[in-house]
């Protein structure tokens, strides 16, 4: 097995993966891995904005007041101070380095979304924010000699010896060469799980790499069970669960069922502004009593001229699916879009494995407690990616020495298992047991039903599509593990089974 060397490994191109790469290249040659082109991931779809406090009528301590109630009084605070101190600083940098955010009258234009008590999420190009961070970062590690960027190359797992990380395993797959890269640390910034359900918001790469492997690895994982389910996705047949922003209802949207009836107030004195899971819930249990079909979005009464100009995606993307948002409602139901949970770490991203650090949505801080409040992610990545990469310089940490790579010689694939049908069977199970509503019961029929695909490897041959079944598969598991382990409902979890509801 072909063996080389980089100072840092940085696995994952989003938002969080490159903040860390920036901050890195200031100590060592950084290698940015991604598994396709280097900016596809999450980042580039997010389109509500980014929460920070800069407005003039805001402050820090309000947005943590918001971050805390959204995530069911279970977020680490400390953590959520970091976030909403740090904010600032690290978006005030973003926008020195090119980013250009909406603005209005010439000053930058704050808009509110839901659980929001102040206009706090700045947004780029109308409602394509994540875009706008990712062409800056990009960019930004472009003017540096020190990145290397390995777009198309899948990492395999991590390499451990001696209870350290001490790089990766990965195949280039243009070529199908595997090799070790070995490096003083890594950071894994592989993003989230939504494609483990059959409806989701999360773009193709976002499959629970990066849990798995750190799970492999034998690194400390929690609040899995914390999914959160994002209430508008259009739902439609043929097309992709193409997220219609939050945004939307922040300015005003209305969200109707089959009779035509404006059901939020029902279920939330704020209305379609209610947090998260409880207007997904609200949804889930309007699409119940009209047979499954998906409620309405109504933006009409919000102007023919308006909507195309501040939601050019989401216009655009309704268009290609024959609605037009300025005459007709959008279907919407809900979809799997974020994961609260992931890989623990400290505030500096260090994990519970030496050598191995995490940011972004793969990992767990616990600034989102049970649920997270919008816009709070891409800040997220910006803030504990540069974070961890500052920890990793501050440690400076030895080179590695592995001494027995023997044991990443692959097994061949195994011919005669269809694995994306055992994807789409995982999906599916995971939709409908391990989902919005969960009992202990569906769990453990998910548990089961998922335990007949596991595939047959102690390791996984180098390819792309065996391991991230393999990793589906691992990920999906845990999280109903993790789901069957909490009894009461809490944030994002709904036990449909059991009634107390601590908040
Ligand atoms: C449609 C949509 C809209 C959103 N809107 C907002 C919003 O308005 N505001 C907000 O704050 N948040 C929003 N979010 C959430 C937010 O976008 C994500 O949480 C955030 O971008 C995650 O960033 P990340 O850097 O952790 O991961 P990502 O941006 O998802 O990047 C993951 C990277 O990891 C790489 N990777 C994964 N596995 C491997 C592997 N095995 N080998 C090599 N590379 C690998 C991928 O190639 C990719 O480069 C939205 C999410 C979606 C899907």
């Amino acid at each position: 097995m072909e063996i080389s060397y980089t100072d840092y490994v940085v696995v994952g191109g989003g938002v969080a993966g490159l903040r860390a790469a920036v901050t890195l290249s200031e100590g060592g040659e950084v290698t940015v891995l991604t598994k396709d082109a280097l900016r596809e991931g999450a980042t580039e779809y997010a389109q509500g904005g980014v929460a920070v406090a800069l407005n003039e009528d805001d402050t820090p301590a309000a947005h943590r007041d918001d971050t805390l109630e959204a995530g069911a009084g279970y977020c680490n605070p400390e953590a959520v101070e970091v976030l909403v101190h740090e904010g600032p600083a690290r978006v005030e940098e973003l926008i020195a380095w090119g980013a250009e955010f909406d603005r209005k009258g010439g000053k930058l234009n704050f808009t509110r979304e839901g659980a929001h008590h102040r206009d706090r999420v700045l947004h780029a190009g109308g409602d394509a924010t994540g875009r706008e961070i990712e062409r800056t970062l990009v960019a930004r590690i472009r003017g540096r000699r020190r990145v290397r960027r390995l777009p198309h190359h899948y990492t395999l797992g991590l390499v451990v010896e001696g209870g350290r990380c001490l790089g990766v395993w990965l195949v280039d797959q243009a070529t199908g060469r595997e090799r070790l890269l070995l490096a003083r640390a890594v950071v894994l910034a592989t993003g989230g799980v939504g494609q483990l359900y059959r409806y989701t918001s999360n773009p193709a790469v976002a499959t629970g790499d990066g849990i798995a492997m750190a799970h492999r690895a034998g690194a400390a994982l929690r609040d899995l069970e914390f999914i959160q389910f994002h209430p508008t996705a259009l739902r439609l047949d043929g097309a992709p669960a193409f997220l219609v922003s939050e945004a939307v209802r922040g300015e005003g949207a209305h969200l109707v069922n089959e009779r035509g009836e404006r059901f939020m107030a029902r279920y939330h004195p704020e209305g379609e502004l209610a947090p998260r899971d409880v207007v997904a819930r609200a949804i889930y249990r309007e699409m119940e009593a009209q047979g499954g079909r998906p409620v309405l979005l109504d933006c009409r009464h919000l102007g023919a001229e308006f909507l195309p100009r501040r939601f050019p995606t989401i216009f655009q993307a309704c268009l290609r699916h024959g609605i037009d948002m300025r005459r007709q409602p959008i279907p919407v139901a809900p979809a799997a879009h974020f994961i609260m949970g992931g890989v623990v770490t400290d505030l500096e991203g260090a994990t519970t494995l030496p050598g191995l650090y995490a940011c972004g949505e793969v990992a767990c801080t616990g600034v989102h407690g049970a649920n997270r409040l919008a816009s709070n992610s891409l800040l997220e990545g910006l803030v504990f990616g540069h974070r961890a990469g500052r920890a990793i310089l501050e440690a400076e940490l030895p080179p590695p020495l592995l001494r027995d790579p023997g044991f990443y010689e692959p097994p061949p694939p195994l011919p005669g298992i269809d694995y994306l049908a055992r994807q789409e069977r995982a999906r599916e199970i995971m939709w409908t047991y391990a989902g919005i509503h969960r009992t202990a019961e569906g769990l453990r029929t998910a548990d089961r039903l998922l335990a007949e695909l596991e595939l047959p490897f102690d390791r996984y041959p180098a390819d792309r599509l065996v391991a991230e079944t393999g990793n589906a598969l691992t990920v999906s598991r845990l999280i109903v593990q993790a789901a069957l382990a909490r009894r009461e409902s809490l944030g994002s979890h709904y036990r449909a089974d059991t009634a107390a509801e601590r908040a």
